[in-house]
């Protein structure tokens, strides 16, 4: 369904699994925002150097090449203020403390569902 908020948003998935990133394509197509893919995370960070006008990036944290950790860290040190959610597998603190650490605005746990990730974006731009 066509989402307000996220309409016309760009956002960059970031994701190495490729069943994962058709499925995540295929939440966020519906939403009518503008998607972006990468599957590593120094691409992830090239791509933001080329599209500035990022609104999302939803970036898991284990990825080859360069992990979201990493990638998180240089997309702050670039200074670009976007908005930066970390998908993670795992639930334990030291984790997220690592996560939100590196530059994150927030998480999301897998598996992601559907109605949970679109309410936690557009929650972003409907203040
Ligand atoms: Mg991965």
């Amino acid at each position: 369904m066509e989402n307000k908020a996220l309409k016309n948003r760009k956002i960059l998935i970031v994701e190495d699994d490729l069943s994962s990133r058709l499925y995540l394509n295929k939440i966020l197509e519906k939403t009518g925002a503008i998607l972006l893919n990468s599957g590593d995370g120094k691409e992830a960070v090239e791509m933001v150097y080329k599209n500035p006008d990022i609104d999302i990036i939803l970036m898991d944290i284990q990825l080859p090449v360069m992990d979201g950790y990493a990638a998180a860290k240089k997309i702050r040190e670039i200074g670009k203020s976007t908005i930066l959610i970390a998908q993670t597998a795992y639930g334990l603190s030291d984790d997220m403390e690592k996560i939100l650490a590196s530059g994150f605005d927030d998480y999301v746990v897998k598996p992601i569902l559907s109605d949970q990730l679109i309410t936690k974006l557009s929650g972003y731009f409907s203040k």
